[in-house]
């Protein structure tokens, strides 16, 4: 069967069966924001890759080495913040044309070593290859998490409000508008180039209350809301009208004859965080809201209700599982 007939997560489907191992020690299996390991009784190791390919992922008619570095890094970090890690050592493997000059592969790591840097975090190895012609960067990073402090996909519970850490559609507005007008210093476009992972974000959400579940919106929020719905066994329902999009994003969306409403469902590359947490949470988020923005957009339903959206016209449409797809 060729791949696109099963798509991403059907392929990954496929492979955890192959390969899907009962070892105590493992926490947190394929299907997470990241793997979890605990390595002795008091620690747990939080492991993650991310792969950025030119072409697929990026395109150096706009972007530099230096952001793509950033960018691998921040990919990598998001799925450590996503489940309440702190990161800690990066391996980077990159695949590099025999063209590449060594400058450029030093703007790469500088990229990577400015984010990994702000959060502590240090590259301390890796691999490096020949490719025929499309550069590549993988990263795989390990993190720490305290036992209680560990946020899974899995947790959502019904009537949980479901919650993001920032506005919606940003980082496609921006691709968007950098195919069309090039390079700006506009947020939007700044934040599809060098967005920041939320670590301190989902750091002080977990120690000022109870986050049920998390993940990071890679995707697009509506493929994201799926994967934290199927993985809690629950349904979900959310209102356009809550969506968080900032009027900049409205403005370049209609500069560039695209739906804002539609840019805030798929985008993927965000790295914001979607969370739950349950009704009574509420009034402990707004008290954190100075350090943490935070929107809450719907809530967890039962599993029979599916995945919905609120229309503004109060109509209830089905959430379609849009988002970036690889096959
Ligand atoms: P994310 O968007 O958070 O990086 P993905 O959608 O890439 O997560 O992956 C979903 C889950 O599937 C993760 O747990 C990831 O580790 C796992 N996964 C993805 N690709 C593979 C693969 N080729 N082999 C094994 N596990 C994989
Ligand atoms: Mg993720």
């Amino acid at each position: 069967m060729e791949i696109n007939q099963i798509g991403e997560f059907g392929l990954i489907e496929l492979i955890k069966k192959e390969v899907f191992s009962k070892d105590k020690q493992v926490i947190v299996n394929i299907g997470d924001d990241a793997a979890v390991i605990k390595s002795s009784p008091d620690r747990l190791l939080v492991f993650t890759t991310d792969t950025l390919v030119e072409k697929v992922h990026f395109d150096f008619r706009y972007f530099t080495f230096e952001e793509v570095g950033w960018k691998a890094m921040a990919a990598n970090l998001s799925d450590i913040a996503a489940m309440g890690g702190i990161p800690k050592y990066a391996l980077v493997t990159i695949g590099l044309p025999k063209s590449v000059k060594s400058g450029d592969v030093l703007r790469l790591y500088r990229g990577m070593h400015r984010i990994a840097s702000r959060y502590d975090c240090k590259i301390v190895g890796g691999d490096t290859t020949r490719v025929p012609k499309d550069l590549f960067v993988t990263i795989a990073l390990l993190g720490e998490v305290e036992k209680e402090r560990l946020v899974k996909r899995s947790g959502a519970k019904k009537g949980d409000l479901i919650c993001v850490t920032g506005d919606l559609g940003e980082s496609l507005a921006g691709l968007e508008y950098l195919k069309k007008y090039g390079r700006s210093k506009l947020p939007l476009v700044q934040k599809h180039l060098k967005p920041y992972p939320r670590i301190h974000e989902a750091q002080t959400l977990i120690r000022s209350l109870k986050i049920n579940s998390m993940i990071d919106i890679s995707d697009g929020l509506s493929s994201e809301l799926f994967h934290l719905a199927e993985e809690s066994h629950l349904g979900a329902v959310i209102y356009e009208e809550k969506l968080p999009i900032s009027p900049q994003c409205v403005k370049i969306a209609s500069l560039l004859n695209l739906s804002a409403l539609s840019l805030a469902l798929s985008s993927g590359e965000e790295y914001e965080l979607l969370f739950t947490i349950g009704k009574k949470q509420l009034s402990k988020l707004v008290r954190i809201k100075r350090r943490v923005k935070a929107f809450v957009i719907g809530e967890i339903v039962d599993p029979g209700k599916g995945i919905k959206i609120v229309q503004r016209s109060g109509k209830a449409a089905s959430l379609k599982r849009t988002g970036f797809v690889h096959f």
